[in-house]
């Protein structure tokens, strides 16, 4: 007969928001395991481009909205933790660029300049002086001569995300199991951990929460909508430094947001989204990178973009369904009795969506344990590692 294991909370799908939740829910106490049918990140986490919005892009459209309204006090919240000033510490982690830059090709559009004047942005923008040569502060690729515009710095933190999730991971190394072959609920309300050498392992949770992302599927009281993104990477010594920023176009999202990483052999990489990512579902990857480079060209004319290299992907974002398929303004979070399905639809707000689900768990009959609970059948079940960047992935092309 196949083993059980009895928990009070099953977290299936180990992104960003079931590590969260997982390391919440062990530092309150609760007994919780997390079940992971790949790598950690896998799915869209390590893809983000680790962007802790506050909200300033959803100001585009003229207004803050429900977006702005729901990430607001994320920066600070998670500076808190960064600081180790939260009950999940994030000192260990790695922090790329403490604040990024806004930038208007010329000047913005009267909308936006009310928008960040107004009470809800002021404290979170600073508009730097204008005129490049006397800004010494712009960041290093907009100090140039032929460079007219204007330039905001948000109070956006930009994160590297593998080392946010090797934190928490570390926070509850024991509780996390990987699953060969994806972890489904059965109508009896348990769980099977399947292994090509081992006998199954069956879990008995009292509460289930799919944190998947994409695979929060089968679950007709839960539906998601997937946004499908055709993100471009650069790379090359010709790259002028490292560049965190959205560049303000005439439309509701950015024409452009550019973050910058290391990969694994420590080249600079230039991770593009934003308009052209969005935009570019609709070319192959030949097109995308000709785009990207048609980009690039019309806004840091300076730079020599013919030295550098590209490479794209294609990956869905995955959310609450909407009725129009539009992004969703906060967390999605559902549940059918014992079974909870959520969604972030940002990694800034996985902070959020933690908080949310603990609270529905009184309700259901589950309380932190005076003891912890003991993870002694699991010590020799196998560990998922941390997924790879997409800047580190061995089948992408680069030209
Ligand atoms: C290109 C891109 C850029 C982004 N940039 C940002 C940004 O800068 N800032 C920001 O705040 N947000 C950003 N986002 C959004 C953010 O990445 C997501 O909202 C967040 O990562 C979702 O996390 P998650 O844990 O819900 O899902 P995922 O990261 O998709 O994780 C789901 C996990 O579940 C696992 N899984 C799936 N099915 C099963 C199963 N049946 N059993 C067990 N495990 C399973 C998967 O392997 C995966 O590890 C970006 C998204 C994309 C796509």
């Amino acid at each position: 007969m196949n083993p059980t294991f009895r928990v009070d909370v099953a977290i299936i799908g180990g992104g960003i928001a079931g590590l969260w939740l997982l390391a919440r829910l062990r530092r309150r106490g609760y007994s919780a395991l997390l079940i992971e049918s790949d790598q950690l990140g896998a799915g869209q986490t390590l893809a983000a481009q680790g962007i802790i919005h506050g909200g300033a892009k959803y100001g585009l459209r003229g207004y803050a909205g429900p977006t702005a309204d729901a990430v607001a006090g994320m920066p600070a919240l998670w500076r808190r933790c960064l600081n180790g000033e939260e009950e999940i510490d994030l000192r260990d982690a790695t922090l790329l660029a403490d604040h990024q830059y806004l930038w208007a090709t010329r000047a913005p559009t009267s909308r936006l300049t009310a928008f960040f004047a107004s009470k809800l942005m002021r404290g979170h923008v600073e508009k730097l002086a204008e005129g490049a040569m006397e800004a010494s502060d712009y960041p290093p690729v907009l100090r140039h001569p032929d460079f007219q515009g204007a330039v905001y710095r948000l109070d956006e933190p930009i994160l590297d995300v593998a080392s946010v999730l090797n934190v928490l991971a570390g926070h509850c190394q024991d509780a996390i199991v990987r699953s060969h072959g994806l972890a489904i609920l059965k109508a009896d309300g348990n769980l099977t951990l399947c292994h090509p050498e081992r006998l199954q392992l069956v879990v008995r949770p009292s509460v289930t929460v799919f944190t998947a992302g994409a695979g929060n599927t089968g679950l007709p009281w839960a539906t998601l909508q997937l946004r499908p993104l055709h993100m471009v990477m650069a790379r090359g010594v010709h790259l002028p430094g490292a560049f965190y920023a959205h560049c303000v176009g005439a439309g509701d999202v950015p024409r452009l947001t550019v973050t910058s990483h290391y990969d694994a052999h420590g080249r600079l990489i230039w991770y593009l989204g934003g308009g052209l990512a969005e935009e570019g579902v609709r070319r192959d990857r030949r097109e995308q990178i000709r785009a990207a480079r048609r980009e690039l060209h019309a806004l840091l004319p300076w730079v020599d973009w013919n030295l550098v290299e590209f490479a794209t992907f294609t990956i869905q974002r995955a959310e609450a369904y909407q009725r129009r398929g539009g992004r969703p303004a906060t967390t999605g979070v559902f549940r059918d009795g014992r079974v909870i399905a959520a969604w972030p639809t940002k990694l800034a707000l996985a902070p959020l969506l933690a908080e949310q689900i603990e609270a529905m768990l009184p309700t259901l009959g589950i309380k932190p344990k005076l003891h912890p609970v003991d993870l002694g059948p699991l010590a020799e079940w196998p560990r998922p590692g941390i997924g790879v960047y997409p800047w580190d992935r061995e089948d992408l092309e680069w030209s």
